[in-house]
């Protein structure tokens, strides 16, 4: 490939994905919308309402609400639907949500918008830099709720991260993620590719100045495990994978291009 990852040591790709990042911060939103023609946003609603978090009728100030993690949560898109679902679905006002991410950009960002989304003031939002593959900061047994979305493909080393999920989680927690995957039609996979290789670093050149960055980050769409592999690491680091015994331990979106994957610790 072009950055040779497989053969690169790994503080070297965690370099490369900080700056990849840290270059595509601003432009996030618009680039998300482009590449994926909006559907980006349609995944996000549906990633949240099938984990469905908070707890109905949860008073604020009872300290009975769920306390969420969402790791890579970058600009805070996941974080803010989960608010949302939280409050407006599950009449939830104690749930908290904690948005972990890498790179202080991307979560500078994400302050910003929860400044201007009026989220900043409740109190139910904090953030925190960190590695996913090393959550030092957050005590075992202690998270309801993991969320990774669009993240999880860019880590270094997934077995660690899947590792540190389990730990952090409480027993019966839920880990979820959603992800870019493999495409069930070849026909569709035809398409697909030339989209994602032809089009997707031209719009990066075109609209973020920036073709490097975008060429990355569809490479490391291609790289990442199919559905079944990925399914099978997660239950290699512990987990329940509900589904599976009908043989639905996914949900593929849209014929594959993205996938849901949920797990529990037991
Ligand atoms: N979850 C957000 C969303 O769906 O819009 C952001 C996804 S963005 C494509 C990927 C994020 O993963 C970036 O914000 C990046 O900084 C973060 N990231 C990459 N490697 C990471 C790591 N090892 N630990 C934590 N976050 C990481």
């Amino acid at each position: 490939t072009h950055f040779g990852f497989q053969t690169v040591p790994s503080s070297s790709k965690q370099s490369r994905v900080a700056s990849v990042f840290t270059s595509v911060a601003s432009s996030y939103d618009t680039m998300n919308d482009l590449m994926s023609l909006g559907t980006h946003r349609l995944w996000k609603d549906h990633f949240v309402r099938s984990i469905d978090p908070g707890i109905r009728d949860c008073a604020e100030g009872n300290g009975s609400g769920q306390t969420i993690l969402d790791i890579a949560g970058g600009t805070g898109d996941i974080a803010f639907r989960v608010l949302e679902h939280c409050t407006l679905v599950k009449n939830d006002h104690a749930s908290k949500i904690i948005v972990s991410d890498i790179n202080p950009d991307m979560l500078a960002e994400g302050k910003r918008r929860a400044r201007e989304g009026g989220y900043g003031q409740s109190g139910r939002l904090s953030w925190l830099e960190a590695n996913a593959e090393d959550l030092r900061a957050m005590p075992d047994n202690s998270v309801d709720l993991y969320t990774v979305a669009f993240g999880i493909r860019n880590f270094t080393s997934k077995p660690r991260a899947l590792r540190e999920a389990f730990r952090v989680l409480k027993p019966g927690g839920v880990f979820a993620c959603l992800e870019f995957s493999k495409l069930n039609s070849r026909l569709l996979e035809a398409v697909y590719k030339r989209w994602s290789f032809g089009a997707i670093p031209l719009i990066g050149q075109l609209v973020a100045g920036d073709r490097e960055s975008y060429q990355y980050l569809v490479e490391s769409i291609e790289r990442f495990p199919g559905q079944e592999e990925w399914m099978g690491m997660i239950e290699e680091a512990g987990f329940l994978v509900p589904g599976v015994e009908e043989g639905k331990g996914w949900e593929d979106l849209m014929g594959g291009i993205a996938c849901v994957h949920k797990g529990v610790k037991p």
